[in-house]
């Protein structure tokens, strides 16, 4: 059975040539501007407040733009980029250590495993620089050293320590820059905030995004937003295994809605497993927690050296250990990047030497850092993280190593968007990790938060002027047929939901389809596993529309009917990620096929046939556009950390 057909080849009109090093330069002056007398008569809806979405808001608001910003949390500042731990990478080579904004490029187009563009790389590692300055502006309270400079970490699949840190919360306190920064603007009534609403459906206008339809989670009110643009900035998909590192609302249905309007879903099947989580403890559980990489800064990972070995780590001597990621690759040790050491604990695990209960887990281990460098030092880098693992675990990692292992933690893929941002709608940009961008087929760590505020501070707010400079458009009101249409559709989909009336939980379809996911398109995917798992997912999909029981209704808070949602909406994502999967014969990066690996167990690419962005457009039959993939700078060679 066909699962997809193949479409034209797209490109990216957007992006310019010439030397790397001027594109960004030349793209913003090419680009068209908006005089400020005329911003004010463009509004802008930003559908997220996270690190992306809050920056940008802000930042737009600032510029003079009107803008109406949306989410779902009781407060802005409750986005899920609170939870980031380790740190933001920016080259600015405080440490003199070798690092430049060609470094940076370089590492994270490797890493990424040639699956990223070189432009929108390059000048991500360009624009990192900047964002440093204007969160120190804005208060951020990044580590310092003794000398009051600030301080670096390292991360993984580097050589260099680029990464700036605040303890293990620098999400949060980023976030709190941002949200300080729109809170000034909504004070100033250039931002209108919509919190506690999710948006169900986006808005398309002789062929432009116009709007969307949104429900306030409180009332149940469903209301209809009309703008001259709207950016999505809505985060990443990671739920879709029901178990993730992610926030527990994380969802899929603002991009979801645009891709079935039209917008192009692209690598849909990068996703990224993080190697230090803490273990799953039992089927109860909802959610997982992340261990920051920043701690293989200092620690150290091994499992017994032989199998069955089920003596306390404490019992087991130097010499019967196995540091197998220092062993296998001693150039980066333990900081190889997350695709290589979660597989590598994962192949530990295999071969019986796991530790902890099920032998799903991998030790993480402090005693050496804290003879070197201290107890205290280490609590100054890693406190918080600590605690958190003591309290999960009821272990003490001062006192023995944590136990660790991979985890669903962060999504490449998202909606196919330009160099612009823009998706394949008119006026629909999107951004931060709801967009594919920048990192290709492997995630390196500390680069997310990097991304979302490249483009929320600097790169949305210069390249969206050149799509409002054509506005404002003709003005629309709540009558117009594509306005009614797309707000009954969200009624009638509520309704569906309310009426299955059925005898199993939400929840209950959600976990299975993570089982699935995780099973057969988690961390080794192979033909065989992929195809059940398409017929799987129909099946349960299916079943879902015929059993789901949503209890309430749609006038009230209905938290039972916003879950329903989310999840009717992973099934349709889940299969794509599988064909998106199956289609890709090939290993790259977070995507490991088990027929596609070199004699030694290393992803094995194939760049003559899969050196392309593969770009979906919805459909019964999805359509499958390839984007060409070109590398001038960093030519593609076997990613080794060796
Ligand atoms: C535990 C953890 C630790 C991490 N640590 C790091 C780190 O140290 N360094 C790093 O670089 N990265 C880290 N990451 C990754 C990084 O945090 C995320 O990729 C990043 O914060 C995503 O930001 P965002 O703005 O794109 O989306 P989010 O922060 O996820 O924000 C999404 C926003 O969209 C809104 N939204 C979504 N859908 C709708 C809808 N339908 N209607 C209305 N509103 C909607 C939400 O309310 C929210 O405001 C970590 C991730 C996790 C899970």
């Amino acid at each position: 059975m066909d699962l997809y057909r193949l479409g034209e080849e797209i490109r990216d009109a957007a992006a310019p040539d010439g030397p790397v090093e001027t594109r960004w330069e030349r793209r913003r002056f090419e680009a068209k501007l908006v005089n400020p007398a005329n911003r004010r008569k463009l509004t802008v809806i930003v559908v997220g407040t996270g690190l992306a979405g809050g920056s940008a808001a802000a930042t737009l608001a600032e510029a003079g733009y009107r803008v109406r910003s949306y989410c779902y949390q009781d407060s802005p500042r409750r986005a899920h980029s609170i939870a980031a731990q380790g740190g933001i990478n920016a080259a600015k080579n405080y440490r003199n250590d070798g690092d430049s904004i060609y470094r940076l490029f370089y590492d994270t187009v490797k890493g990424g495993d040639f699956r990223a563009r070189e432009s929108n790389v390059y000048r991500l590692a360009e624009v990192s620089v900047n964002i440093i300055d204007q969160c120190v502006a804005q208060g951020v309270p990044f580590a310092r050293e003794y000398g009051g400079l600030l301080d670096n970490r390292s991360f993984g699949g580097t050589q260099v320590s680029r990464t700036f840190y605040a303890r293990g919360q620098t999400g949060q306190q980023l976030l709190l820059g941002a949200y300080q920064a729109m809170e000034r603007q909504i004070a100033a009534g250039t931002i209108e905030m919509f919190a506690r609403h999710e948006m169900l459906e986006l808005i398309v206008v002789d062929g432009r995004a116009r709007g969307i339809v949104a429900r306030d989670l409180v009332t149940g009110e469903i209301t209809t937003d009309l703008a001259d643009a709207v950016v999505l900035a809505s985060g990443g998909y990671s739920n879709v295994y029901f178990l993730s590192t992610n926030a527990k609302g994380c969802n899929i249905t603002a991009s979801w809605r645009a891709h079935r309007k039209g917008a192009l879903f692209a690598n849909p099947c990068f996703t990224q497993i993080h190697p230090t989580c803490i273990p799953q403890s039992g089927e109860h559980q909802s959610k997982l927690t992340l261990m920051s990489e920043s701690l293989r800064n200092d620690g150290r990972v091994w499992v017994p050296l032989s199998s069955g070995d089920a003596r306390p780590p404490g019992q087991i001597p130097e010499g019967e250990r196995d540091y197998y990621l220092e062993r296998i690759y001693p150039a980066f040790g333990n900081l190889v990047p997350r695709d290589i050491a979660s597989r590598a604990a994962k192949n530990v695990c295999d071969e019986g030497r796991g530790v902890g209960p099920g032998g799903l887990g991998v030790y993480l281990d402090f005693a050496d850092a804290i003879e070197r460098l201290g107890r205290h030092a280490v609590e100054e880098r890693y406190g918080n993280l600590f605690e958190m693992y003591q309290r999960i675990t009821g272990e003490d990692p001062y006192g023995v190593p944590m136990r660790i292992y991979p985890a669903m933690h962060y999504t490449m893929g998202g909606l196919w968007v330009d160099y612009d941002l823009q998706s394949t709608i008119p006026g629909l940009f999107v951004i931060g990790e709801a967009n594919f961008s920048d990192h290709g087929a492997n995630r390196l760590g500390a680069s997310a938060l990097m991304q979302g505020l490249a483009d929320g501070y600097f790169v949305l707010p210069n390249t969206i002027n050149n799509y409002l400079a054509s506005g404002p458009f003709d003005r629309l009101d709540a009558s117009h047929e594509a306005v009614v249409a797309a707000r009954t559709a969200v009624e009638d989909r509520l309704a569906r939901l309310l009426a299955v009336d059925g005898d199993r939980t939400v929840d209950s379809f959600h976990r299975e389809l993570g089982h699935i996911m995780w099973e057969h398109c988690g961390m080794e995917r192979t033909e065989e596993g992929l195809t059940k798992a398409i017929s799987l997912i129909r099946g349960l999909r299916d079943e879902f529309w015929t059993r789901v029981k949503v209890p309430g209704t749609g006038e009230q808070l209905n938290q039972n009917l916003e879950k329903a949602g989310r999840v009717a909406d992973f099934f349709e994502l889940a299969e794509l990620m599988c064909i998106d999967a199956l289609h890709r014969r090939e290993s790259c990066g977070g995507h490991f096929r088990a027929e596609s690996q070199t004699s030694d167990g290393e992803a094995l690419r194939h760049d003559d046939e899969f050196g392309y962005v593969a770009a979906w457009e919805y459909g019964d039959l999805p359509t499958l556009h390839k984007e060409r993939l070109d590398f001038e700078y960093v030519h593609p060679s076997t990613r080794s950390y060796k």
